[in-house]
């Protein structure tokens, strides 16, 4: 009999409406959350972890830091043929990229959630975990990563976001699509993806600020995160990577201060490169010392510059595992 083991973690898949509330909160127990699709699954044994049950929104560092080594406890086990975890849909795709960038396993590690709670009619977090555990059971998830699995689509981790409040088929991979689909518990994969770099570390650095570029923003708020000891700071900045001039004495303060910055964009697809030489063009930023932050979204840049900085690597090393 083959294991799967799935590690708990709250989100929608875990709620229901509070009558005193009049809204969701995390309610379900593992055996309300697993016990239908225990039944509905054969030949395959379930073995539940609950881990906690908290909205994503009260995911920080040390927790995940808690579902990769309870990841990694159930990996090790050569019982168990995977992992799946269930995670709120707010910052799913960062502990999903913390996952496959610091856990090297082949067995698959999937994650998963719901975006309508038990409460509501039309409830996917059972879908969402049969569609998991088919990914898990599947021979060619072998190898691919930490992946996510929601609305019948199976994604890389490295590349899917959410993209909609509201919608079931909000986990979208915008750049070149899903891996693959579950088609009537039947996984049908239409591409691989070449797998992460990986980051060996069990720590991650939670003091890493993500920065938002506006159109006349000044320099204010990256002076603060130096001046309150923040180790790295990662810049989301205009298109191909470009910053409003009056940023440009913060920026150079935080380097002086050997902060590493590593620029993305804020647009939702693409990378940044030093296409522009005018002041606050990428092309000076990478010059003085700004790391080349490549496709990735804020949001995930962040994820692997707390990971890098928690393993005690130097610029160059941060350089390298942002090049493609
Ligand atoms: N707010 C919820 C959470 O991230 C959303 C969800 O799980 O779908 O915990």
């Amino acid at each position: 009999m083959k294991n799967i083991v799935i590690v708990l973690t709250g989100g929608t898949i875990a709620m229901r409406i509070d009558p005193n509330i009049g809204a969701a909160i995390p309610s379900l127990k593992a055996d309300e959350l697993i016990g239908e699709v225990k039944a509905h699954i054969k030949g395959t044994q379930i073995i539940e972890r609950e881990l906690f049950n908290i909205p994503s929104g009260h995911v920080t560092p040390e927790k995940m830091e808690l579902i990769k080594k309870a990841v990694e406890e159930a990996l090790a086990d050569p019982d168990n043929v995977g992992v799946i975890v269930t995670h709120g849909t707010d910052t799913l795709e960062e502990t999903a990229y913390f996952l496959d960038i610091t856990i090297n396993n082949k067995k698959p590690i999937v994650v998963t959630g719901a975006m309508r709670n038990a409460s509501e009619l039309g409830y996917d977090g059972e879908l969402n975990l049969t569609a998991s555990i088919a990914t898990v059971l599947n021979e060619e998830s072998k190898g691919l990563g930490t992946l996510v699995v929601m609305n019948n689509e199976v994604h890389s981790a490295a590349q899917v976001t959410k993209t909609n409040t509201l919608s079931v088929n909000t986990f979208k991979s915008p750049e070149f699509g899903p891996l693959g689909i579950i088609d009537n518990d039947e996984v049908l994969y239409y591409r691989r993806e070449k797998s992460v770099k990986k980051i060996l570390t069990s720590h991650i650095e939670s003091k890493v600020a993500l920065v938002k570029m506006a159109a006349g923003v000044e320099g204010d708020i990256i002076d603060f995160y130096v001046d309150h000891g923040y180790r790295g700071i990662v810049i989301e900045a205009l298109g191909r990577g470009n910053v409003p001039p009056k940023t440009l004495p913060a920026i150079n303060r935080a380097l002086e201060n050997n902060i590493p910055i590593v620029l993305v964009s804020r647009c939702a697809t693409g990378r940044v490169l030093g296409s522009y030489g005018y002041l606050g063009g990428g092309k000076g930023l990478f010059e003085s010392g700004v790391i080349n932050g490549g496709a990735l979204p804020g949001q995930k840049a962040r994820i692997a510059l707390m990971a890098l900085i928690g393993a005690g690597k130097n610029k160059n090393e941060i350089e390298d595992f942002f090049k493609i």
